[in-house]
């Protein structure tokens, strides 16, 4: 059984405990604020903000967490720190790689790779380019239509659709090692005979961890390759990636939203609750299964909105 811890300010305890309300356990463990079972996950928040998440899916659920800001834990970031970057890294020219959209419960995970030559990186900052979580969409998606006409770049989009053939029998982080070493492998590729100075992913899973998913591919990225948490705030490369993930994501919700014919948010909230509830009374299971990531707990919640069986 797997377990992420994270830690949460006050605000986002707060929000958690109202995402996870209607399925409280029946008592909570002591000094807990609250305990819930959702999406085979047991969660239990405590009063210092740490959250234990528990289960088959306790990191795609806690994953949903982090991209709200919640963040991992002292414990595991010491262990993430045994990569740690080496002097003058954010120098360096950069293959950077980090995904978006697999804590929304609606539209595609995107992952994208970018290479930032070091003699780019003055030109980077100019354009604005920073961590994508202190930028609005709005200037994301100008942001990313610039850095697309000159930087070398791989992208790789997975449709709702097509992710929950395969979710069920592939777990969310062995889905984003298979795509962060493909994106990588492209990016290299457009950039050969040239190399990097090296790799930086950003950190979803511990090193060993990552490798370990990669086990049987034909071809694994695996020189220089370093793994940082909040790399979008270590190397410019990953903040680009992100930006042109981010991008991607929303263009792709866009589509998405198109397609099942009402506005669709980002995020797994209450929200998100409702507008599945409104594409299951449109179109149900198969429609909803064509623009939402199925295995979330939106969309229990969702039928019984919809009153769907
Ligand atoms: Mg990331």
């Amino acid at each position: 059984m797997s377990s992420t811890v994270l830690m949460a300010t006050p605000s986002l305890l707060k929000e958690m405990e109202a995402a996870y309300q209607t399925c409280f356990t029946s008592s909570f463990p002591p000094y807990s604020l609250f305990s819930a079972r959702s999406n085979g996950t047991v969660i239990t928040a405590y009063k210092s903000g740490k959250v234990l998440f528990q289960g088959a899916h306790a990191e795609s659920e806690a994953g949903r967490w982090k991209e709200k800001g919640a963040e991992t834990s002292d414990k595991e970031k010491k262990a993430s720190s045994a990569s740690a970057l080496p002097k003058g890294f954010d120098q360096w020219s950069v293959i950077g790689s980090d995904e978006v959209g697999n804590g929304s419960y609606f539209g595609p995970l995107t992952v994208v790779a970018a290479y930032v030559d070091q003699s780019q990186l003055a030109l980077l900052k100019e354009l604005g380019v920073k961590d994508s979580k202190n930028l609005s969409d709005k200037q994301i998606i100008a942001i990313a239509k610039d850095l697309v006409t000159f930087l070398p770049y791989s992208s790789l989009t997975v449709w709702p659709e097509k992710y929950n053939q395969i979710q069920p029998s592939m777990s969310q982080g062995k889905m984003k090692a298979l795509l962060h070493n493909q994106v990588l492998l492209h990016a290299a590729k457009k950039i050969s005979p040239q190399k990097p100075d090296a790799i930086l992913i950003d950190q979803f899973a511990q090193e060993k961890t990552y490798f370990n998913y990669l086990t049987g591919e034909k071809e694994i990225m695996n020189q220089n390759v370093y793994f940082a948490t909040k790399g979008e705030s270590r190397h410019l490369a990953v903040a680009a990636a992100s930006i042109i993930a981010r991008y991607s994501f929303l263009k792709g919700l866009d589509e998405c939203s198109q397609l099942a014919g009402i506005p669709l948010p980002s995020g797994a909230g209450a929200q998100s609750d409702v507008a599945a509830a409104r594409v299951l009374k449109k179109g149900g299971l198969p429609l909803l299964g064509k623009v939402a990531k199925l295995h979330f707990a939106n969309t229990e919640k969702a039928k019984k909105i919809a009153g769907y069986k």
